[in-house]
């Protein structure tokens, strides 16, 4: 995961380790490569910039000049920064409504919403011990309602079904009644993904919203789109109060920018990371953790 920006940063720190005084021209000078990594890692330009500000600010301080180990104590910097980009502490899910807490996914066609509903409703079966039941509302493609079906049962989750035929609201409002009447803990409602954002596809979430008012109202992105991850993201988080985003596909050779530009662009928490196709291929997000492992 963010194989590359780690690279780009092992360097610069390795660079700062050996430095035995820190002035403003080599802190200027380290400045500029961890610039170019951030931006080599996709990380959006207004953010970068925003980010180096900072980073200056508190090493031109006493924080670094003069102190004993200034090399470390710039990666030290680096590290609090970073980890504050991305939102400080692990916010975790919010599932403090009265049962059933609802968790609406939204997302793009293929950003791995169908499969994060799957792996979320498994861990808070596992981890929380939660009653999970999950719907799908994508009238759309009938494909999508078997896929969850079939996800659902190797989660181990429960699954309410649902067709082509019926209004996404109506869908919504059976699952909802059902999930009461059931006392699950916990009702994940899926919807339509489109190859990108509409009008129509806006509107209809817009609405599932207002009707359902979940607790949870996460937005699904794939991390391989980089930059177009956030953008998305941001488009969605205007249009819809989202409480948080998951990033799905940092396995894969995505760059990781979006990790980093999430948080920044949308000011919602990053909750959870894909890392894998299978269903126990996602973590709870530390950005604290992820600032380590971008520094190596
Ligand atoms: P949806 O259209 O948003 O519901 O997307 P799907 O859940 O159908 O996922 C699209 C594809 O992405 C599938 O082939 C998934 O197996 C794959 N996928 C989802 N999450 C991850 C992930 O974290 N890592 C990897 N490598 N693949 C993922």
């Amino acid at each position: 995961m963010l194989d590359n920006l780690t690279q780009r940063l092992a360097k610069v720190v390795k660079n700062l380790r050996g430095q035995a005084r820190l002035t403003e021209d080599n802190i200027a000078e380290m400045l500029r490569e961890v610039r170019m990594a951030l931006l080599e890692a996709d990380v959006a330009l207004p953010v970068v910039k925003d980010f180096i500000a900072r980073v200056k600010d508190r090493a031109v301080g006493q924080e670094v000049v003069g102190s004993l180990s200034p090399g470390q104590a710039l990666v030290g910097v680096v590290h609090k920064e970073l980890t504050e980009l991305m939102g400080g502490q692990a916010s975790g899910l919010n599932l403090a409504s009265q049962p059933p807490a609802i968790i609406l996914m939204s997302g793009l066609q293929g950003a791995g919403k169908t499969t994060t509903t799957a792996k979320l409703g498994k861990w808070l079966k596992e981890r929380q011990k939660k009653k999970v039941l999950a719907v799908s509302c994508d009238v759309y493609r009938p494909a999508a309602i078997e896929q969850l079906k079939t996800v659902a049962a190797q989660a181990g989750i429960d699954f309410f079904p649902s067709t082509g035929e019926q209004k996404p609201a109506d869908i919504a409002a059976a699952a909802l009644d059902h999930a009461k009447r059931h006392y699950y803990d916990v009702l994940f409602v899926d919807t339509a993904g489109r190859l990108a954002i509409d009008e129509a596809m806006m509107a209809e979430i817009k609405a599932l919203h207002a009707q359902l008012n979940p607790i949870e109202s996460l937005f699904v992105v794939d991390a391989m789109l980089g930059q177009d991850a956030v953008n998305t993201a941001k488009a969605f988080n205007d249009a819809l109060p989202l409480t948080g985003v998951i990033l799905t596909k940092l396995d894969g050779d995505a760059r990781g920018g979006a990790a980093l530009s999430v948080r920044h662009v949308t000011g919602k928490p990053l909750k959870f990371a894909g890392i894998g196709e299978k269903l126990t291929g996602l973590e709870e997000f530390h950005p604290e953790r992820m600032a380590s492992r971008i520094l190596g």
